[in-house]
């Protein structure tokens, strides 16, 4: 079991040509030592993903989408493919992020398809799951987050498929849930992935945290068993916090 560690950047709906330089110096400072240690990509808006590829073409830092239509092409106006995606130079596809879920009423059937999708196209899919704090402190949060696993993940979904746990009560506001507590989701989403796709392919499968993680807290949160990397919002509009947060692996 090897398991490199992932720092994903979601740049959300931020991002104009003026911060590619923020995407250049995340590559430059994306040096042999933390490339040895643990993988890069950052998630721009989609207008950004050929013009960034440009700038990382050397085998540096990744690209990634932060969210796909289902379908390859066709009548869905304002909608991209992971096809598109492909094309324009990104690797990964952020799928399901609780935005998504909210903002426009993605159920778990519409993340699995789109993780179909992505898959279909050659990209990884980042598939998020996550709590609200309503359902935390319902007691709730190990429930949610294992029919949000069951519901969001291909069943035949391969070994190369990212997870991330954001708690939707973390996404943005400065709150971490605890060290334990991350611990004990991180466990509890590992058997259940197990369980949902079989064949020991949770060994590899990387299971993210994310929700404001920042520079200050990253090492600690990076360190507990079974968290493989940080999917970064906020944090990662600047190279120097993200590459801050990364360099809890170097
Ligand atoms: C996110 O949106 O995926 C996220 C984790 O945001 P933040 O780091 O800003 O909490």
């Amino acid at each position: 079991m090897t398991r490199r560690p992932l720092v994903a950047g979601n740049w959300k709906m931020n991002g104009l040509r003026g911060s590619l330089a923020e995407i250049k110096a995340m590559d430059a400072a994306y040096d042999d030592a933390l490339r040895g240690r643990a993988e890069l990509i950052v998630c721009p808006p989609a207008t950004l993903i050929a013009l960034a590829r440009d700038i990382a073409a050397g085998g540096g830092i990744g690209l990634g989408g932060q969210d796909c239509h289902a379908a390859p092409s066709g009548a869905h106006t304002g909608d991209i493919s992971a096809e598109m995606l492909k094309d324009a130079g990104a690797s990964y596809v952020i799928v399901g992020h609780s935005e998504r879920r909210s903002d426009h009423g993605e159920t778990d059937a519409d993340v699995q398809a789109k993780a179909a999708a992505a898959l279909r196209a050659g990209l990884t899919p980042i598939i998020c799951v996550g709590e609200t704090r309503a359902e935390r402190e319902a007691g709730e949060a190990l429930s949610v987050v294992g029919a949000q696993i069951d519901g969001s993940l291909p069943a035949d979904a391969p070994r190369h498929i990212v997870v991330a746990y954001e708690p939707v009560w973390a996404i943005g506001t400065g709150l971490t849930p605890t060290v334990d507590d991350v611990a004990e989701m991180h466990a509890f989403a590992r058997e259940r992935i197990e369980a949902r796709l079989g064949g020991g392919k949770s060994a590899d499968i990387r299971i993210l945290y994310g929700g404001s993680v920042k520079p200050s807290n990253a090492r600690e949160l990076m360190s507990v068993p079974n968290v493989d990397g940080a999917l970064v919002g906020g944090a990662s509009l600047s190279a120097k916090d993200f590459i801050g947060i990364a360099n809890a692996y170097r």
